[in-house]
């Protein structure tokens, strides 16, 4: 049901199922533990997890990045991009229930995903070409069992996002969007989407523990220098040891300069 972000032809925008909300668009819908359909969304998805998600749900379930990506995530490549899709993984019963389900609720709710929090607004990115920008753009597209949608309580996308805690979360997808959109392109040459580049670029934006082990104790250190301010922040702080990763991945495959490092 849910989507990955996907890069959308604005001429094609009103022609995409669900309703476009541009900003100060309004929609209903209210959701609580009382509802007949509650739990329901919580199944049969296809729930494309951000860098950002993923720490905040590693962390919640106290577990180091690479044990969290195996345990819970499939990974596919798929045709339009280069970069693969990181999906959480349903359980393997009859009706492929979140592993985070349980009949209270959703077990890691104040570390839900993205998409979890934006439902049952979905979010496509739009690139502008001539004013080389990013944009979120959204759908009002709750899926039919949704009772929510006959609720009164009306919502602004904004007003929306800041009741769900998105307005971050959100502000990271579209930096993650912005990098996935450079991975159109095929920048790994004859090594293939499985080569060292591609496995470095993945370590340094879905896997923040080991991507840590690999700045402090490899050579990285003696070939960049970094200044002290950030070498101490992103020692600790796993938000931004992913910007970092970001700006990492821009330098060693597109040659994008940065005032984060710089060669020694
Ligand atoms: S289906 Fe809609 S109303 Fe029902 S629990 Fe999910 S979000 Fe809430
Ligand atoms: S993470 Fe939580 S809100 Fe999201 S699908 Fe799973 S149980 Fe539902």
């Amino acid at each position: 049901m849910y989507n990955s972000l996907k890069y959308l032809d604005i001429e094609n925008l009103d022609s995409l199922p669900g309703i476009r909300l541009e900003d100060g668009d309004t929609f209903s819908f209210r959701c609580c533990p009382g509802i007949a359909c509650f739990n329901r969304c919580c199944r049969n998805l296809n729930l494309f997890l951000y860098p950002y998600d993923v720490i905040f749900l590693k962390n919640r379930l106290n577990l180091p990045s690479d044990q969290f990506l195996d345990k819970y995530v499939d990974i596919v490549l798929r045709n339009s991009n280069f970069f693969p899709e990181v999906l959480l993984g349903m359980s393997g019963d009859q009706e492929r229930t979140c592993p985070f389900l349980s009949d209270a609720g959703c077990t890691v709710y104040p570390d839900r995903p993205d998409t979890c929090r934006t439902f049952p607004v979905e979010q496509g990115v739009y690139y502008d070409a001539a004013s080389k920008t990013t944009k979120l753009i959204h759908f009002f597209r709750p899926p039919d069992f949704c009772m929510g949608q006959h609720e009164k309580k009306v919502w602004t996308i904004q007003a929306w996002a800041q009741d769900q805690g998105a307005v971050v979360y959100n502000q990271m997808t579209l930096l993650w969007s912005e990098i996935k959109r450079m991975f159109q392109d095929n920048p790994w040459g004859l090594e293939g989407p499985e080569g060292p580049k591609a496995k470095m670029a993945f370590m340094a934006t879905y896997n923040v523990d080991q991507f840590r082990d690999f700045l402090f104790n490899s050579t990285f250190l003696k070939r960049y220098k970094l200044k002290s301010a950030i070498r101490k922040t992103i020692r600790n702080d796993d938000v931004e040891l992913m910007k970092f990763g970001f700006e990492w991945v821009k330098f060693f495959i597109w040659g994008i300069q940065t005032k984060s490092f710089k060669l020694r």
